[in-house]
């Protein structure tokens, strides 16, 4: 065969056996909102707050994505206040393959710079990520629930639900490895690597699940960079490719073996 028409052959069965898989579900929540929970101010751009960033990357990582069999839901979309076990909600509801909390990172004191992606763990490793913690999860005294009826879990559902989330728990180890990969060769600011906490937004969700701190909106030159229209961008980038890097090597793969087996 010429190499062309392998290439397009190998094209057409990658896009054919993409089509046929069912498409990936990715939940994006946009961290903060609202008048009570503006999140961490942007020293560098003053007067504005991480909710409009989270938001903003949010917006740009669903333009990436649009026409890549990618289905991109948000938890929120408009400068709005949710709670935390809300957006858990949410995901589970939608059956959203993904779950990613989109937040930009900010210390006591500046200094620290860089990215991390979180996945959920019992407790914080060290003290600055207990305060990180302690600040993600937050939420405003006046807050009323929009979604209040609570699923009620049986036995049997317990059972199920642990197993799937043992392997989402595994899953979302892989996808903030993958996440970090993509993001160590677009910002221009150090990896901080792949690091678990207890973060409020991560309990009880039925899929993978992380929190990508993008970087230290107090940070002078990185505070820029994230909160910049070309930074967001990359950002958004590197995000959407993770996000397909998972589809291919986890969800397309996994789908699709399924469909063999059948
Ligand atoms: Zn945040």
């Amino acid at each position: 065969m010429r190499p062309y028409l392998f290439i397009i052959g190998l094209s057409l069965g990658l896009t054919l056996g993409h089509a046929s898989a069912r498409p990936l579900t990715v939940m994006l929540d946009p961290g903060h909102g609202g008048e009570e929970n503006k999140g961490a101010p942007a020293l560098m751009r003053p007067g504005t707050f991480e909710k409009k960033y989270a938001l903003n990357l949010a917006y740009l990582i669903r333009n990436e994505l649009r026409s890549k069999n990618v289905s991109v839901l948000l938890t929120r979309d408009g400068d709005v206040e949710l709670g935390l076990k809300e957006r858990v909600l949410m995901a589970n509801r939608t059956n959203a393959d993904l779950f990613i909390s989109l937040h930009l990172n900010s210390t006591e004191k500046p200094g620290p710079k860089g990215h991390a992606t979180f996945f959920l763990a019992q407790e914080a490793a060290d003290e600055a990520t207990r305060k990180l913690v302690e600040f993600e999860n937050r939420e405003s005294k006046t807050l009323k629930p929009r979604l209040v009826d609570v699923p009620k879990d049986e036995q049997v559902g317990h059972i199920l639900l642990d197993l799937t989330r043992h392997r989402a728990q595994q899953d979302s180890r892989r996808l903030a490895e993958i996440i970090q990969a993509r993001m160590r060769t677009t910002s221009p600011f150090p990896d901080r690597g792949v690091k678990q906490a207890p973060f409020g937004v991560l309990k009880g969700t039925s899929m993978p699940a992380v929190v990508c701190e993008i970087g230290f909106l107090n940070h002078v030159k990185e505070g820029l960079y994230i909160t910049s229209d070309d930074g967001l961008k990359d950002i958004a980038k590197a995000i959407s490719l993770a996000i397909l890097d998972y589809g291919d090597l986890i969800h397309f793969s996994r789908n699709q073996g399924k469909d063999r087996r059948k």
